[in-house]
């Protein structure tokens, strides 16, 4: 969604208060892209801070669908949005040595909400995705999710090679 900011930047700063939708459904990334669920409208405010800087502040919640990273199942994952920015609608302006956001989102008087809370989705994007805590994972050489059931790879696959090599270590431990 594309907010005019004009009137915010005319000579009455007249503050915008909005709640806005967010419009992608996928959320694409280096990582890959994931199914977005569920969507609040974000509530946004955008104020004048004065010397050609805005304050935006935002809030709301996505629900992404994320594969656990140890068994690949779907999770789904509530993430919070609560931003808090000051920006310079002046780029020449700008102080260089002011904490200002890198304003990708404002072009003049246009301010494209939807490139605001996918930065966001990206700084806030989960780094770390399980099922449940103590997720078995899969089984490295056939496949199955241990979740679901054991499989028959541990009770035949041990090498008698690394059984030797494992009292060797319970030996060490030992002394
Ligand atoms: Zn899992
Ligand atoms: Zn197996």
């Amino acid at each position: 969604m594309i907010l005019d900011l004009s009137r915010v930047l005319s000579e009455q700063h007249e503050p915008i208060e909005q709640s806005v939708p967010v419009e992608m459904d996928v959320f694409q990334c280096e990582m890959g892209s994931f199914q977005l669920v569920k969507k609040s409208l974000i509530s946004l405010c955008v104020s004048y801070a004065g010397d050609k800087r805005l304050t935006i502040t935002g809030k709301g919640d996505i629900t992404a669908v994320i594969p656990c990273d140890r068994c690949l199942t779907d999770v789904q994952v509530e993430i919070p949005l609560d931003f808090h920015k000051k920006v310079s609608v002046d780029p020449e302006g700008a102080d260089e040595t002011e904490e200002l956001d890198e304003a990708n989102y404002i072009d003049g008087y246009s301010f494209d909400v939807e490139q605001l809370i996918y930065n966001e989705l990206l700084v806030g994007w989960p780094t770390k995705i399980l099922c449940s805590e103590d997720c078995k994972g899969i089984c490295n050489v056939c496949g199955q999710n241990l979740n679901e059931g054991s499989c028959n790879c541990e009770d035949t696959g041990l090498d008698p090679r690394m059984s030797v090599i494992r009292d060797v270590f319970k030996n060490f431990k030992e002394v």
